[in-house]
């Protein structure tokens, strides 16, 4: 069967636009055209997807997939492949993203390239990817030998593209919806913490640099002046309880333009969530301290004085 264009999906439809973004970049390289896949019940976002840059827009509409089951979902996803040929195969990194890719990959008897930062293709059309390896610390780059290529990349790795008005098709499929093998039993709401630190433009973030759970409070007063959210390594959420979420390569992947690390010592794990901020200031006590080698500013000094002192000049610089 003749391969041809490139398909995105991602059930998250901002990734999904994220993924249209570079998408349309690889067919343009490969003079093929972009559509996506849109699956769920009552589906709404063809429009959007269309004004995005997807030439066409695949949709799998049915109440029996008002909910995400793995079988389902997989089944909408190769029958979308079946109508399309697509040659390449994005996939949104998300949990859901990443039970699917592999589940796919396998069907098409293909490689899947999982959680790509970069992408591109050559001149032979082979799907070229960077992984970041290493707990973080490297960069993979790898090539994808068999088509279709599928590569799952996780949100904010590429620019959702600006709408415009433009034309495009839209094709609804209908398949024999599988039961799924697995049943969900319950649902709860997972509760979160302060939240939005993926989004938050400044992050002041605590290590294990801090004493006792009261003295967040320092960082707090410091992010209320900035207007900045506050972040954490995992010692100081998983260990410790004092936050909810922590930032690194188990966690969170941030990027903001400012991210103040405070007595954090600058683990890979750690690196790999804060890889995407534009400027680093730390603040820490040991001149050796790792963090200051991934920094654009380092404070060497006592947390417990340098924070305060920085809160205050900030106050008064702001008068
Ligand atoms: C599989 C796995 C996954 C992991 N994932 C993550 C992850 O996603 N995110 C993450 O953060 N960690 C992760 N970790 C944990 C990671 O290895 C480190 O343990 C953690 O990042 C260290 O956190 P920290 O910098 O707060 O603490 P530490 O390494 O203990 O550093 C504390 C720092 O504070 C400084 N300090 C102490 N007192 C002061 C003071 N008064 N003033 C200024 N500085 C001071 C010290 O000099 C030191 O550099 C993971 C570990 C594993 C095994």
């Amino acid at each position: 069967m003749e391969l041809n264009g490139v398909m995105v999906y991602s059930e998250d439809v901002e990734l999904e636009l994220q993924l249209l973004g570079k998408g349309a970049e690889l067919a343009a390289k490969l003079g093929s055209d972009l559509s996506a896949l849109l699956m769920g019940s009552d589906v709404k976002d063809a429009k959007t997807l269309i004004e995005h840059g997807a030439d066409k827009v695949y949709i799998a509409d049915h109440p029996k997939l008002a909910q995400f089951a793995v079988e389902p979902y997989r089944t909408g996803i190769l029958e979308a492949v079946k109508k399309a040929s697509p040659e390449i195969i994005l996939l949104g990194a998300t949990k859901r993203g990443k039970e699917l890719a592999p589940r796919v990959a396998a069907a098409l008897d293909t490689g899947c390239m999982t959680e790509c930062i970069a992408l591109d293709v050559d001149d032979e059309r082979r799907l070229l990817a960077e992984r970041l390896t290493y707990g973080g610390s490297c960069i993979a780059k790898e090539m994808s030998r068999k088509r279709p290529h599928i590569a799952t990349i996780p949100p904010r790795t590429f620019q959702k593209p600006e709408p415009s008005k433009r034309d495009g098709k839209v094709i609804k499929l209908y398949f024999e919806i599988p039961v799924s093998k697995i049943a969900i039993v319950e649902r709860k709401e997972k509760s979160r913490g302060e939240g939005g630190l993926e989004e938050a433009p400044i992050i002041v973030a605590a290590g294990r640099g801090l004493r006792q759970k009261e003295d967040l409070q320092l960082l707090e007063e410091l992010a209320n002046v900035l207007g900045a959210k506050v972040g954490c390594t995992r010692p100081i959420a998983a260990d410790s309880g004092w936050l909810d979420e922590w930032i690194g390569i188990s966690g969170l992947k941030v990027r903001p333009r400012l991210y103040i690390a405070c007595g954090i010592s600058g683990t890979v794990q750690h690196a790999a969530g804060i890889r995407d901020a534009q400027i680093i200031v730390s603040i820490n006590n040991d001149e050796a301290a790792n963090i200051f080698e991934l920094s654009d500013y380092g404070v060497v000094g006592d947390l417990y004085k340098a924070i305060p002192a920085l809160t205050k000049a900030l106050k008064s610089g702001l008068k």
